[in-house]
């Protein structure tokens, strides 16, 4: 620390800390900000579209992920810029806000940036380009809404969410069972739905996998699901109208808390003791059957014996339930958690339409299905899959699945996708741009090229010539107005995406807009940065 004086004589301290630090003003900030975002932006691109590339991650404890979804792959990459940090953020706003588009958004706002950079260097403020930018993702928005499109559909109508619901899985790892995933992501949001509300807790669903069987094999259970199995492989392995008697008493003879002795020194003993416990067995099994139960479930385990005696009773029960399912089974069936044998009553049995044990595989695996609960309407949708990494992977996609039906439930607004929404922004806001006489003009023309970038990434993923075939689709646009003209990407044999049937939402598509450019305009804002020197 040091003393030093100003040309006036005041005082000042030189802290040592200030002297470890490193500054990038300026210019030199604005530009070395960009590039970091782009560096993002350019990993990302590659994976925009049908046919986009996965990436694979290893996290620092070895796990292996494959991923195309946007959030995840910027999530496990441990980026320590903190430009490359706002970006992996607004990923997340993405993925938090709509749960969809989140590649997308990162590749505009690269687009954006790569425009930029041009913008600085030809000497125009950045806060001109801000002021551009945000005129034009104003008009963006705007054209947004004038080529969307409503689209009907009712309970009884599902056909119109699962085609959308396919887009949003055509670019992932599932593309290969799209249909049979969208209509159980579409069939699970309805069940949880409140479509007079317009509102969907998605919380209601769970999304469960087990290793094994195939993909096609994934399913939706009206109900949940626990991975147990009946005490005893004779009890019955279905229960029609299951009364369940939820249990955190074990089923064994009480144990005296105080130290005692017994001594048994003859038969006789030994065998009053023995019919003492099955007696004190069978009242605990008498007890649930007066109550009306048709299945316990029990959080502690029973000995043979029991096990035994409840299999000949014909009371079906499941030992080993932890606290958190048993919880979950309460609330889902409607029934009570009993602490002691001497508190069930029939009120505080759950109910549940049907019951069952399914065996997978050749192995032991059996998982217990709680179908037609009483009191929820949740849902479990059970992934198969050959390996963890296939079924972390399907999880991310049916889960963009499950934003997309949920948001067009709240707002049945679409626009149309394969890039074509994005070149009939660009242009109308090339149009717009004319109309605003200052130096704003030349960052309203960059964000319409910007916007282009997103088509031209579709086209190179799919191994067109990008710059060709945006231009051809952009003249057909506009020749014959029609603005769901788009990048065929799966080579179908035609531009239109109606034709195609590839949507996405319209709330979607603005939200990429609209984050896209803020996120830009905070990264042009920064003209100092302040950062610690590495050692
Ligand atoms: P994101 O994570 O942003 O959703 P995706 O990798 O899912 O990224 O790619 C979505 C993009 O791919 C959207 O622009 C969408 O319009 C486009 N797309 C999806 N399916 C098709 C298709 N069959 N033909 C053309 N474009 C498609």
């Amino acid at each position: 620390m040091a003393l030093a004086f100003d040309e006036y004589g005041r005082p000042f301290i030189i802290l040592r800390e200030q002297e470890s630090k490193t500054r990038l003003r300026g210019l030199d900030a604005q530009k070395a900000n960009i590039a970091a975002g782009r560096a993002v932006a350019r990993i990302l691109k590659t994976s925009l579209g049908p046919k986009g590339m996965d990436k694979m991650l290893q996290s620092p404890d070895g796990e292996v992920i494959i991923t195309n979804d946007g959030a995840t792959i910027l999530e496990q990459m441990d980026v320590d810029n903190q430009i490359a940090k706002l970006m992996v953020e607004l990923s997340r706003s993405q993925d938090y806000e709509i749960g969809d588009g989140t590649t997308g958004v990162v590749v505009m706002a690269g687009a954006l940036l790569e425009q930029a950079e041009k913008l600085l260097e030809r000497g125009i403020h950045p806060l001109r380009v801000a002021e551009g930018y945000e005129m034009a993702s104003r008009i963006a928005f705007e054209h947004l809404e004038k080529i969307s499109q409503k689209y009907e559909f009712s309970a009884d109508n599902i056909e119109p969410l699962v085609q959308t619901c396919m887009t949003t899985l055509s670019s992932k790892i599932v593309n290969r069972c799209k249909r049979t995933l969208a209509e159980i992501a579409v069939k699970a949001v309805l069940a949880v739905a409140d479509l007079e509300r317009k509102d969907v807790n998605l919380d209601l669903i769970k999304v469960e996998g087990k290793v094994g069987g195939k993909l096609e094999d994934t399913e939706l259970i009206y109900g949940i699901m626990v991975d147990k199995d009946m005490s005893h492989p004779q009890m019955p392995k279905r229960i029609e109208d299951a009364k369940i008697a939820i249990l955190t008493c074990p089923f064994e003879p009480p144990k005296p808390k105080t130290k005692h002795k017994v001594d048994i020194d003859s038969v006789e003993k030994f065998q009053t003791l023995r019919q003492q416990e099955v007696k004190y067995f069978d009242e605990m099994v008498q007890k649930c059957k007066d109550v009306g139960a048709t299945l316990v479930i029990c959080q502690w385990g029973f000995d043979d014996e029991a096990n035994h005696l409840l299999m000949h009773r014909n009371l079906p029960a499941v030992r080993w339930v932890g606290g958190v399912e048993l919880e979950l089974i309460a609330i889902a069936t409607g029934g009570r958690i009993v602490p002691r044998f001497q508190e069930l009553t029939p009120e505080k049995l759950g109910k549940a339409g049907v019951v069952r044990e399914k065996s997978f595989g050749t192995t032991k695996d059996r998982m217990l299905y709680i179908e037609r609960c009483a009191n929820s309407r949740a849902v479990t949708i059970f992934i198969r899959g050959g390996n963890k990494m296939m079924i972390e992977e399907t999880k991310r996609s049916i889960h963009d699945a499950l934003c997309v039906a949920r948001n067009l439930i709240r707002n049945n607004s679409i626009v149309y996708g394969g890039g074509s929404a994005e070149i009939s922004c660009s242009v109308a806001v090339e149009a717009a741009a004319d109309r605003y006489p200052g130096v704003e003009q030349y960052a309203i023309r960059s964000f319409a090229q910007a916007l282009d970038h997103v088509p031209l990434a579709l086209a190179e993923n799919s191994g067109l010539p990008p710059i060709d075939t945006l231009t051809a689709v952009k003249a057909q646009q506009i020749k014959e107005n029609n603005p769901f003209c788009g990048i065929d990407c799966n080579d179908v044999g035609t531009t239109d995406m109606k034709e195609q049937n590839v949507f996405e939402t319209l709330i979607g598509k603005q939200q990429q807009i609209l984050l896209a450019t803020q996120v830009v305009k905070m990264i042009l804002k920064i003209d100092d940065v302040i950062s610690p020197t590495d050692y």
